[in-house]
């Protein structure tokens, strides 16, 4: 690589935080880690900024600063007080790069900051797509796909785009693939906990159980490449190693694998248009017996939520992703069962949403008050 990026990591606390962070303690001769950000965890930011000494860090929960002042060994890091501050650094000429890792909505404000102001997204947080795709679009040249399918979409098509006939994304299918769906009522948050392939933060390991993760990125891809609903598949493929198809024109088909380690996408995000070294290895194919097969759309419905939220609205997407994100908290708090994250919504499909959404204040108000509607909701289905 030519010159060293300047990286700021917003979540370095979480799975992909971690996984970005292993990447560049392999390559510190090109990346410079000038941020990095956490809601609470106080004890994993500290080893971080005693580890990589950046020149900033932020904490969302403030009450938390001076326990994390006391943690820290080196005077070279700032504490930034105020999301104020935080947006201008990120703003700054100090920045080239952004890892927007920051999990649900709350990845939202912060990654519409950061592309509004120019600056490149090494984007992980798929729900700010869904929530804000129709105003995230006109920045995609400033968007580097995370999200592994995605990325590796990106890799494929690369300047044959005008070419591509229609893609495909892989899915393992969950921890619940083979489990008849009259067994659903029984899936404890542990059963639901244990993905067969990933290791990843709570909220998404709960949507690759329900295969909402699947419905969130086919909305994702649909903003980020601007293929049609119906050009964008799914195929499950339980082993998780080739994560998509680029089907051309001509009847050629491509695809990316790697074995289901972020660090691989990670480093290609960080490293773009170059490569790196991603501390992991290629994948032999002789390894195993690589299967496909259709997605079951009766038990879970969940993919086809995206084809109709894609044909209906923006808002469709926004008030579905509020529901999806309420639901799966409300699971993992032991206040629904597993089932009742679909029911949770399906119902919040007949919440009025024809609101006229244009900018991203907009879409914080709006998402507010679908919130707030769901909410009711929920309380039919809580113990
Ligand atoms: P984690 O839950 O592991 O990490 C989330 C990170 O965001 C943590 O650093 C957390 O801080 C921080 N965070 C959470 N809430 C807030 C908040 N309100 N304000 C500020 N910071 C906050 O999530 P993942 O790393 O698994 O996922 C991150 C994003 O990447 C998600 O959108 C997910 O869908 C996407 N993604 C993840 C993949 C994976 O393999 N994990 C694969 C593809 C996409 P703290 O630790 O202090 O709570
Ligand atoms: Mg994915």
């Amino acid at each position: 690589m030519n010159s060293k990026k300047n990286i700021a990591i917003l979540g370095s606390t979480g799975s992909i935080g971690k996984s970005t962070l292993e990447v560049v303690r392999k390559n510190p001769e090109y990346f410079n880690i000038i941020c990095l950000t956490a809601n609470k965890n106080v004890i994993d930011l500290a080893k971080q900024i005693n580890e990589f000494k950046p020149k900033y860090t932020y904490i969302d929960s403030t009450n938390l600063l001076d326990d994390l002042k006391l943690k820290i060994t080196n005077n070279k890091t700032k504490l930034i007080g105020t999301t104020k501050d935080l947006c201008d650094l990120l703003a700054s000429y100090e920045i080239d790069s952004v890892v927007s890792a920051m999990s649900g909505s709350s990845g939202l404000f912060l990654t519409n900051h950061v592309l509004i102001n120019n600056k490149q997204v090494l984007l992980a947080n798929k729900e700010s797509m869904v929530m804000a795709g129709q105003i995230f679009k006109k920045f995609k040249q400033n968007i580097i796909p995370v999200d592994s399918e995605h990325n590796s979409v990106f890799q494929l098509i690369d300047r044959s785009v005008d070419y591509v006939s229609n893609i495909v994304l892989t899915a393992s299918g969950g921890p619940f693939r083979k489990l008849p769906s009259s067994e659903f009522k029984n899936i404890t948050i542990d059963m639901a906990l244990k993905h067969p392939n990933w290791s990843m933060g709570e909220k998404i390991t709960i949507d690759s159980a329900t295969m909402m993760n699947k419905c969130l990125e086919i909305i994702e891809a649909f903003y980020l490449f601007d293929f049609k609903p119906e050009d964008i598949g799914v195929l499950i493929h339980p082993e998780s190693i080739i994560h998509s198809i680029v089907n051309f024109l001509d009847g050629s088909s491509l695809c990316q694998f790697s074995e289901p380690n972020m660090q691989i996408p990670i480093s290609y995000a960080l490293a773009y248009p170059q490569r790196t070294y991603s501390g992991r290895s290629s994948y032999n194919l002789a390894d195993k017996n690589l299967t496909f097969h259709k997605p079951d759309l009766k038990k879970f419905p969940s993919i086809s939520f995206a084809y109709n939220a894609l044909k209906t609205s923006a808002n469709h997407c926004l008030v579905m992703n509020a529901a999806n994100e309420i639901a799966v908290e409300n699971f993992l708090k032991q206040k629904i069962s597993f089932i009742d994250i679909f029911n949770v919504i399906l119902d919040s499909f007949n919440i009025p949403n024809n609101e006229v959404i244009e900018n991203i204040d907009e879409i914080l108000y709006t998402d507010e008050l679908y919130r707030s509607k769901i909410n009711k909701i929920l309380n039919k289905y809580t113990f």
